[in-house]
């Protein structure tokens, strides 16, 4: 890991490349050994975030039997307004996978 700042921003005192166990996951930090201030990276927090599952858009792919499932953000649900029964067509960009909303009620299903 990069040292991205040389000296505790509370004490002053030089920091060292550590490890930190937040919440069960282990992160890369740069910790003050007299104060015990942690300094985390963004791509850290963000790799907490993701899997604390506390990032919004980051969605897990698992499996419910044969099939592989994706649980949807609730705000995209909402702005989209999908409801159950409705469609998704898969379109496959070279970015990624367009999932375009079809209403049941719009193909009179
Ligand atoms: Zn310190």
């Amino acid at each position: 890991m990069k040292k991205f700042m040389k000296t505790c921003y509370k004490c002053g005192t030089g920091v060292k490349v550590a490890k930190s166990v937040k919440e069960g996951i282990t992160l890369d930090c740069l910790k003050c050994p007299k104060c015990g201030e942690e300094y985390f990276t963004s791509s850290e927090l963000i790799k907490f975030d993701i899997k604390t599952g506390k990032r919004k858009m980051v969605r897990k792919f698992g499996t419910l039997g044969d099939s592989t499932v994706m649980r949807f953000p609730s705000d995209v649900i909402k702005d989209y307004k999908i409801k159950p029964g409705d469609y998704g067509i898969f379109e496959k960009k070279p970015e990624g996978i367009l999932i375009k909303p079809i209403h049941a009620k719009d193909i009179g299903n």
